[in-house]
């Protein structure tokens, strides 16, 4: 177990300051925040923080810049974040380090400063144990609150854990961060049952980790999205021109005999020529796939079969779209499993829903706050879930 923010004596924090990296990574059109679903995601953590009398230095990156790009500034996010907390939100446009410095300490205790984009350094990708180490300087202990990149070991993350447990203080996880923790990792280790998995999406070959380590776990796994069509062609059936891949067939095989009954295969799908919003679209059995078809989603008796299975579950995990879900009308198989999710969790079932696309699809179909956790983070989620290591992770401060 990791040491969390909430077991810091609040008594401590006073006066003291913390750096926080957060997950700001937030989509941005011309200037304007167009989702502010990961700045409220920060809000418990920084109100812990605030509520105690600590100074906050922020840290987080946003996009994948080369050097500093005006463009992808966190200005705007300093702006929605302070209308968001109802405190002022100091934003500190430089970028060296004794400017940094000197901005940072002419914040009051209790007050928050948001340095500017990260990775307009070079270091932080890089891992740069020097700029880690001008980072930990900022304040007394780091607050770890950026799951959606805990997967990367970089400057801002493990580099500036490791720089801060170097110097004496605490590196520790920030409150999303144990709520991601919780339920991705703690819930799902002793399920309660029936516990079914969903996985879909584009590929087998990027979440052959989570196959097999949700294979050994679940009741059942139920399959689709294009990840479908690499087993339906290994099983022999006809894929005609659907995305498929023709290399993991060896993998499909040894996957669906290990799984036996428990992985569960569409038995229709929905075929369309052409990728486009209102292109013409069948539903047909797996047998009648012609050579110009496309499989873009699970048919009608498909998401009949998956949403009874999902219906009499007590845990569910899902990763991964039933179908090409951002063009309509083919998000109809991914829309219809995820209202058998949100209906499971009225009830009291157990859903937990990983990954960047599928975490998109739930939001879209407004059905987000019924289901009990969808995670921040689209990569870590996935990765975390196939039992690898998170350096964001591993690097902070052991539970005493
Ligand atoms: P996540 O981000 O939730 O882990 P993935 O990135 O693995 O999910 O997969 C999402 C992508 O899979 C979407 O872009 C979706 O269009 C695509 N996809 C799902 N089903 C199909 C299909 N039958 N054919 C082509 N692409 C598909
Ligand atoms: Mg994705």
């Amino acid at each position: 177990m990791k040491k969390s923010v909430a077991g810091i004596d609040p008594s401590w924090l006073r006066d003291r300051t913390a750096v926080v990296r957060v997950d700001f990574n937030v989509p941005l059109e011309g200037g304007r925040i167009t989702d502010d679903h990961r700045l409220r995601a920060a809000v418990p953590t920084l109100e812990l923080l605030t509520d105690a009398g600590a100074k906050v230095v922020l840290l987080s990156h946003l996009g994948r810049p080369e050097g500093r790009d005006p463009e992808l500034s966190l200005a705007p996010v300093a702006e929605r974040l302070a209308e968001l907390l109802g405190r002022p939100v100091r934003f500190v446009g430089e970028l060296d380090p004794a400017k940094v410095a000197q901005a940072v300490a002419e914040v009051p205790a209790g007050g928050i400063a948001l340095l500017e984009n990260t990775r307009f350094l070079d270091g932080d990708a890089d891992n740069d144990a020097g700029l880690a180490a001008s980072w930990a300087t900022l304040g007394d202990v780091f607050v770890n609150d950026a799951f959606g990149v805990a997967h990367r070991a970089h400057a801002s993350t493990s580099g500036l854990a490791q720089a801060m447990i170097a110097r004496g203080g605490d590196a520790v996880a920030g409150l999303l961060m144990a709520k991601e923790l919780r339920f991705l990792e703690e819930a799902l280790r002793d399920p309660e049952r029936p516990f079914t998995g969903i996985l879909g999406g584009s590929k087998v070959s990027g979440k052959i980790g989570v196959i097999s380590a949700l294979l050994g776990r679940v009741d059942r796994l139920l399959i689709g999205g294009a990840m479908a069509n690499t087993f339906f062609l290994a099983l022999g059936h006809h894929v005609g021109s659907s995305l498929v891949e023709e290399d993991s067939l060896d993998l499909a095989t040894s996957l669906m005999e290990e799984g036996g009954e428990r992985l569960v295969l569409p038995v229709d799908c929905v075929v369309a020529h052409e990728l486009r919003p209102g292109a013409s679209a069948r539903t047909v059995a797996l047998c009648e796939v012609g050579d110009d078809d496309k499989i873009v989603d699970i048919g009608p008796e498909t998401r009949a079969l998956f949403r009874a299975a999902i219906a009499s579950s007590k845990s569910i995990l899902w990763n991964g779209p039933m179908g090409v879900f951002e063009i309509e009308p083919f998000d109809e198989g991914t829309i219809a499993i995820a209202e058998a999710v949100a209906e499971a969790c009225d009830r009291g079932a157990l859903g937990v829903i990983g990954g960047g696309d599928s975490a998109a699809a739930v939001e879209r179909a407004g059905l987000a706050d019924r289901v009990t956790h969808v995670s921040t983070g689209g990569g870590a989620s996935i990765k975390l879930l196939a039992g690898s290591r998170l350096p964001g992770l591993d690097s902070l401060t052991d539970e005493a």
